[in-house]
């Protein structure tokens, strides 16, 4: 078989499901995002077994064998480093310490690529971007807050471990009402993930909900847990609800500020966002709240040109790739390193 027939496949392992996508040697996409279940908490075999699943759809809605499948790129939710896992983060305990791609490399008889969530994402914007920029850095808000950078030529910045651009866990000069550093789920405090992520909004949320000013607040009434009423926060804002207006602010504006120090130090030319909020009918204004931050902390020369001042030197979109882009960021890295 030439690399010229060969196709390649993007695995992305998340909390629920793994994605999977097939382009082939021209990076075309071939056929569907294929999900499967992950169940990442039931342990790494369960998991393990469901990734040669997602790659026998992929081949059977492609038309293909399985073999002809030439290289893979797969991304965990989870710091890794040379194919293993060197955390849990978002994965069951039995996963730590597992040597993932070399398993599935052995396996396969074919060579794999594995990188975090973050870093695939930001390669499958950068992939379907490929025309338009040399490089970007996604920042992405979920449930905590994840980055990548993807350097000019495309490829991904992982750092010498592995362990570059953990952006939701750079220091934020913002303090809470009563002047504390609100507690990151990393076990440091005053981290940008505990502030930008579905988190900090429940924090957020419950310590504006028991300000005298919100009594009468819709998620004031009944016994609707914490979790429900960060859940519904969005719906709120869609709607123009106030507190849920000025929650959303406050993280848009943290995060641009946070953004704007990122962007002194790697100096990408595009910012996109990922996340959920790109999908909520108030994603333009969050954007300008992100801006705002931006401003208030950048350099003039980070936003516009000094020589051509209508030139933006830092611009910033919103993800295009949904939930497929780290599968499809995979498939393109696999694609890249082994045609
Ligand atoms: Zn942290």
């Amino acid at each position: 078989m030439s690399q010229a027939d060969s196709y390649f496949a993007g695995l992305d392992i998340g909390g629920t499901s793994v994605k999977a996508v097939l382009v082939d040697a021209t990076a075309e996409q071939i056929g569907p995002l294929v999900e499967v279940r992950s169940q990442v908490k039931d342990g790494y075999e369960s998991t393990f077994g469901q990734l040669e699943n997602a790659l026998d759809q992929l081949a059977a809605a492609a038309g293909i064998k399985r073999s002809r499948i030439g290289g893979i790129g797969l991304d965990v939710p989870a710091p890794s480093s040379n194919g293993v896992i060197w955390g849990r983060a978002n994965l069951a305990d039995d996963w730590v310490g597992t040597d993932i791609r070399g398993r599935l490399s052995e396996r396969l008889g074919v060579p794999v690529f594995m990188t975090n969530d973050g870093n695939a994402a930001a390669v499958g914007e950068y992939a379907m971007r490929k025309y338009h920029t040399s490089s970007l850095m996604l920042v992405a808000p979920g449930t905590g807050l994840g980055g990548g950078l993807v350097m000019p030529g495309g490829r991904v910045y992982e750092g010498v471990n592995g362990l570059a651009l953990e952006v939701g866990h750079v220091s934020v000069p913002f303090r809470e009402d009563d002047g504390s550093l609100p507690a990151c789920s990393c076990g440091l405090t005053g981290c940008s993930e505990a502030w930008v992520s579905l988190m900090a909004l429940r924090r957020r949320v419950g310590l504006e909900l028991a300000k005298p000013q919100w009594a009468d607040h819709p998620l004031n009434q009944g016994d609707t847990m914490v979790e429900e009423k960060a859940y519904r926060l969005r719906e709120f804002a869609e709607a123009g609800d106030e507190l849920a207006g000025s929650i959303f602010k406050q993280q848009g504006f943290i995060l641009g500020f946070m953004i704007a120090d990122l962007v002194r130090v790697f100096d990408p030319g595009l910012v996109v966002i990922g996340g959920g909020l790109a999908e909520t009918s108030f994603r333009d204004q969050y954007m300008a709240w992100v801006e705002e931050g931006f401003a208030d902390r950048a350099w003039p020369v980070y936003r516009f040109s000094p020589v051509e001042p209508d030139q933006q030197t830092t611009r910033f979109e919103w993800a295009t790739g949904g939930d497929a882009a780290a599968a499809i960021g995979m498939a393109y890295a696999a694609r890249e390193l082994f045609s």
